[in-house]
């Protein structure tokens, strides 16, 4: 690691939020590179003002650290159980961890952790891809399998993606066999949609940005992109819904060899303005 996200120049002890970087790419199927991310984004951090305009707070004003980055082995296991130990570590200390990946497989195990701390805890998880299958290329842990593993976390009932345009036709029939509920890209309710996850699951969320659920004309750099996506505003949107409730954070699936520099600049800009969210509408982080 090269330097620190933006503004996180607290020490771990005095910190609310806490950055930690998981440069694995090991099961990325069709482009590899989200192993670069972390320090990307990072470095593209430091294009913004501290002030956030559409919030109206400073972020001088909010206390993060940057832990760096997991050492990666090739033993996604090991990998995993080192992602686990850190953001138990994180959520114990009642700090709200930000993952920055990476691949999409870093989530289930840094939801096992965030999960010790908060029983009930519910996933949401923004991206173009439902993640459903039983398996993929042998590996039940694979960047493809994420929303299954976590619906094994967490439950069913408390999963429930957004921002979907890409399955598998066995993969969607099994979903609506067992009653997986999601949210397709390109409704214009999302809203409403957003509002019936809020009534139905009363309790804190975990949110997980796939970077491909936005659009590749805003977010070209990632690993699987997936035409007709979400705006970047819906995304903030989505982050503003919940910003209450959150009490963790990923974005994944950047992939800065096919990047021109905009896709980490957005993930860093939407981390910023995820902090700044939270930290305005949490008691606990003032
Ligand atoms: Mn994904
Ligand atoms: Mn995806």
């Amino acid at each position: 690691m090269t330097e620190f996200f933006a503004d996180a120049e607290s020490s771990f002890d005095e910190a609310k939020f806490v950055f930690y970087g998981y440069p694995y790419d090991g099961t990325a199927c069709f482009r590899k590179g989200t192993s670069e991310a972390p320090d990307e984004i990072r470095k593209h951090s430091y294009n913004f003002e501290t002030y956030l305009m559409e919030l109206g707070i400073d972020l001088c004003d909010v206390s993060a650290n940057d832990w760096g980055n997991l050492e990666i082995t090739k033993d996604q296991g090991k990998n995993e159980a080192k992602l686990e130990e850190l953001v138990t570590k994180i959520v114990s200390s009642n700090k709200f961890p930000i993952g920055i990946g990476g691949e999409h497989s870093l989530t289930p195990a840094a939801v096992r952790a965030v999960q010790s701390k908060y029983p009930n805890l519910a996933v949401v998880i923004l991206d173009a891809h439902l993640d459903f299958r039983q398996e993929y290329e042998g590996n039940e842990n694979s960047h493809a399998t994420v929303t299954r593993r976590l619906t094994d976390i967490v439950g069913l009932d408390k999963v429930r993606p957004v921002g979907i345009r890409s399955v598998s036709q066995s993969e969607i029939s099994e979903a609506r066999t067992i009653g997986l509920k999601f949210i397709e890209s390109g409704w214009t309710e999302l809203i409403e949609y957003l509002t019936d996850i809020i009534d139905e699951l009363d309790c804190p969320i975990y949110l997980s940005l796939d970077m491909d659920a936005i659009d590749p004309a805003f977010a070209p750099g990632v690993g699987t992109p997936e035409p007709f996506g979400m705006t970047p505003y819906e995304v903030l949107q989505t982050i503003n819904f919940f910003s209450d409730r959150i009490v963790a954070f990923d974005c994944v699936e950047v992939s800065p060899p096919y990047d021109n520099g905009n896709t980490s600049a957005l993930a860093a800009r939407i981390i910023r303005h995820l902090i700044g969210a939270i930290w305005q509408s949490q008691e606990r982080f003032k």
